[in-house]
């Protein structure tokens, strides 16, 4: 027999003299108080990493100075990642990272893939999105609402990397307002059809894989959350066309191909929507949730990664017969990325903890959303200018990570729409 701990009892516990809260035999801690599954706790929170968490970020972090940091700039020069980069990943498990293991996935928790997504992104942040957008929206989408066959069949696929998942909801007329969408999709018998245009899919010309959002009725505003519903369309169905692709002329993210897609009476059958036929609008905004998280994340990485190149520079560049980092002004501008740095980090890391305790963290999400958004920006801003005209090279990297840093706040919901989620929610409290 277990019994539930009270949390009275838990939290009125005095750990001076006598060490850790232990629960006693058959006791049971509310996992909404103890960290990270099963721990004795002494504390309700808890920063110390784990040797599994250092070994796979040890890991990831040699991978990136390998194979991805020395070829960046290529990659932005061609417009794209060779594919070979992408299995390699899928064969290192950071393809399905989030994924359980029963569908080919590494089964990590949400605080494990925040850290590594973070690392890739510090060598990449072009890869970065194209790996966020293949397992956090395409994977997570048919993992919290496909049914049992769709996912055994799509995901250890996007998990290793052998097919790789687009996720289009974005039109050339919605894209803050994503519920004004207006891909239609008409049951024909055992077929759907899809008529439409998506707009801004990252990696939407190369995917196999997309996951659409189409409406089933015809629009009218009052009633546009109603009746989405979510689509997948593989690469050669009928009807599909992959329209102009921008990558290296974008203002950052160069080696992202962003692609415009189009349905003409693309015929797709029955069995390819995933979930209920009204559900679309709870499934965007579900998997935009933990997207906006992996998107905040990766800032984190650019942003230490120009904290990084910040702090290198400024202790080998000389002027008035001094190291520059020896001037106050120049250390206020370290201070500054240092605070930053570490908040985003912070209300990445709280986020996605409460992701792993089952806790809503829909306000958490958009509040480390929304503060990466305007903080990655200041931080690779001042590495521009500690870099003085080097800043201004693209012989240093600083450029392109304040070039990067711009798109966190535009997409997967602006800095403006995460601040109306933010104030909602506070003020419905
Ligand atoms: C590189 C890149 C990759 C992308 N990848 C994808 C992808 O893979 N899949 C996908 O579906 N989409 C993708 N997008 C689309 C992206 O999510 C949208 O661009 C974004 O949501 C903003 O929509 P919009 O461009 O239509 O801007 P708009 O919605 O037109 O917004 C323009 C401005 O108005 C502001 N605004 C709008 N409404 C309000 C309001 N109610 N209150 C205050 N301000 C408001 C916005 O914040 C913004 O500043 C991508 C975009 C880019 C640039």
């Amino acid at each position: 027999m277990s019994a539930t701990v009270s949390r009275e009892r838990i939290l009125s516990w005095n750990c001076e003299g006598g060490g850790p809260f232990q629960p006693q035999a058959g006791e049971v801690v509310p996992a909404d108080i103890g960290f990270l599954s099963g721990n004795p706790i002494g504390s309700a929170m808890e920063f110390a990493i784990t040797e599994e968490q250092k070994l796979l970020r040890q890991t990831v972090q040699e991978f990136v100075a390998k194979e991805i940091s020395p070829h960046v700039e290529a990659w932005e020069e061609k417009g794209d990642v060779p594919d070979s980069v992408f299995r390699k990943l899928g064969e290192i498990g950071l393809l399905g990272a989030p994924i359980p293991v029963e569908y080919g996935g590494a089964g990590l928790d949400a605080v494990t893939y925040a850290m590594l997504t973070e690392e890739l992104a510090k060598g990449c942040s072009s890869l970065r999105t194209t790996i966020s957008v293949n397992t956090s929206l395409f994977g997570m989408n048919v993992l919290l609402f496909g049914s049992e066959a769709q996912k055994r069949f799509y995901l250890p696929k996007i998990s290793s990397g052998e097919k790789r998942g687009a996720w289009a909801l974005t039109e050339p007329q919605s894209g803050s307002d994503a519920a004004g969408l207006r891909t239609t999709a008409r049951r024909k018998g055992d077929h759907w059809v899809l008529n439409g245009h998506k707009m801004w899919i990252s990696d939407g010309g190369k995917a196999d894989y997309h996951v659409v959002y189409a409406r089933t009725d015809e629009f009218d505003p009052r009633t546009k959350r109603n009746h989405i519903a979510t689509f997948v369309v593989h690469k050669d169905d009928p009807g599909f066309k992959v329209g102009s692709v921008e990558s290296k002329t974008k203002l950052g993210l160069r080696a992202s191909p962003t692609a415009e897609l189009l349905y003409e009476d693309c015929t797709i059958p029955a069995d390819r929507m995933l979930g209920k036929p009204d559900s679309g609008w709870e499934q965007a905004n579900k998997i935009l949730n933990g997207g906006r998280l992996s998107v905040a994340a990766g800032a984190v990485g650019i942003a230490q990664a120009a904290l990084d190149a910040g702090i290198a520079y400024v202790k080998s560049r000389e002027a008035f017969g001094k190291k520059i980092g020896e001037f106050q002004l120049v250390k206020e501008h370290v201070a500054y990325m240092t605070l930053e740095v570490e908040t985003m980090r912070l209300l990445v890391y709280k986020a996605a903890w409460m992701k792993d305790q089952g806790l809503d963290n829909r306000l958490a999400v958009s509040l480390a959303k929304l503060h990466a958004g305007e903080a990655c920006t200041r931080v690779t801003e001042r590495a521009v200018q500690l870099h003085g005209g080097n800043g201004f090279s693209g012989e240093y990297p600083v450029e392109r990570y304040w070039r990067d840093s711009k798109i966190i706040g535009i997409y997967e919901g602006t800095n403006e729409i995460q601040k109306i989620i933010v104030a909602g929610e506070v003020l419905d409290r």
